[in-house]
């Protein structure tokens, strides 16, 4: 990409408004977290973290995007993700949940601005493989995160992706990097550019400035991530039925550093396993 829309650059204090969003949706996570059972439906999850959400003052900002008829996204098993929430599906055992969240609150101007994480959860008793699938991915999206720290381009979170699905074989096969959806810039709006794919892009890259803020959110799959959307026309399932995993914060980039903003800490326990030391906002 030569032209093309300019990132969004946030100043310190929007970027503080951000981690209040964030903060936010960390809560709202944490609420479907404590939930998170054998028997509970994925309506009644949905209706928690709406919940949290409004009671902290903030919008759910996935409702009605596009359409999409619910506050988080639900998807379990060989869904990817954008999975809907309803009655009728219950959490079973062995099952591998991932939660997409998001909510936006008001800021000044007329203008909103947004958060957006996303964790997987495992339900009762999951075979190794599956929590392996998990736990990779968690890592790949920490790597993402810490390879935005000081980086030049967006670029350098797909590397970052691959090389720890490389060496993390489950049973001898590397898992497999869903590339049809992606990370994005994120701020006065859910979804923004730049695109942050979780894979290698040749060519030059969008670059990273001091004010921008990224979702980082890998997908990977245990077998093949070839993907289909079914006819509710939003839940995205594997074509050969094997379970998917997704994490996701929003990390922003501050003095040529990192701050995760959908993160309590603002990722600095994470990151500093890592070397990074995170970006103050105040
Ligand atoms: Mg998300
Ligand atoms: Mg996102």
């Amino acid at each position: 990409m030569i032209f093309g829309p300019r990132p969004e650059i946030k100043t310190r204090s929007e970027l503080a408004a951000m981690a209040e969003a964030g903060a936010i949706v960390c809560q709202m996570l944490d609420a479907v977290s404590q939930a998170v059972e054998v028997g509970i439906s994925t309506a009644e999850l949905d209706a928690i973290a709406e919940r949290t959400c409004r009671q902290a003052g903030a919008k759910p900002n996935f409702k009605g995007y596009y359409g999409f008829p619910a506050t988080i996204c639900t998807s379990i098993n060989d869904e990817i993700v954008h999975g809907i929430p309803t009655s009728q599906r219950f959490l079973a055992d062995g099952d591998v949940l991932s939660v997409d969240c998001g909510c936006s609150i008001a800021g000044t101007r007329g203008r909103r601005w947004h958060g957006d994480s996303a964790r997987t959860f495992l339900v009762g008793n999951v075979r190794p493989e599956v929590r392996q699938l998990s736990d990779i991915t968690r890592e790949a999206m920490w790597a993402g995160i810490a390879a935005l720290a000081g980086a030049r381009d967006v670029g350098v979170v797909g590397a970052a992706v691959e090389d720890v699905v490389a060496c993390n074989p489950i049973n001898g096969a590397p898992l497999d990097i869903v590339t049809e959806y992606v990370g994005h810039g994120i701020g006065t709006a859910m979804h923004q550019v730049p695109d942050v794919p979780n894979y290698r892009v040749a060519g030059r890259q969008p670059k990273i400035k001091d004010g921008m803020a990224l979702c980082v959110e890998p997908m990977l799959t245990l077998g093949q991530a070839e993907n289909r959307t079914l006819d509710d026309e939003w839940t995205v399932v594997t074509t050969d039925g094997s379970p998917a995993a997704h994490w996701e914060h929003a990390v922003a980039i501050i003095d040529g550093t990192v701050r995760v903003l959908t993160a309590a800490d603002g990722g600095a326990a994470e990151l500093a396993k890592r070397g990074i030391t995170i970006a103050e906002l105040a």
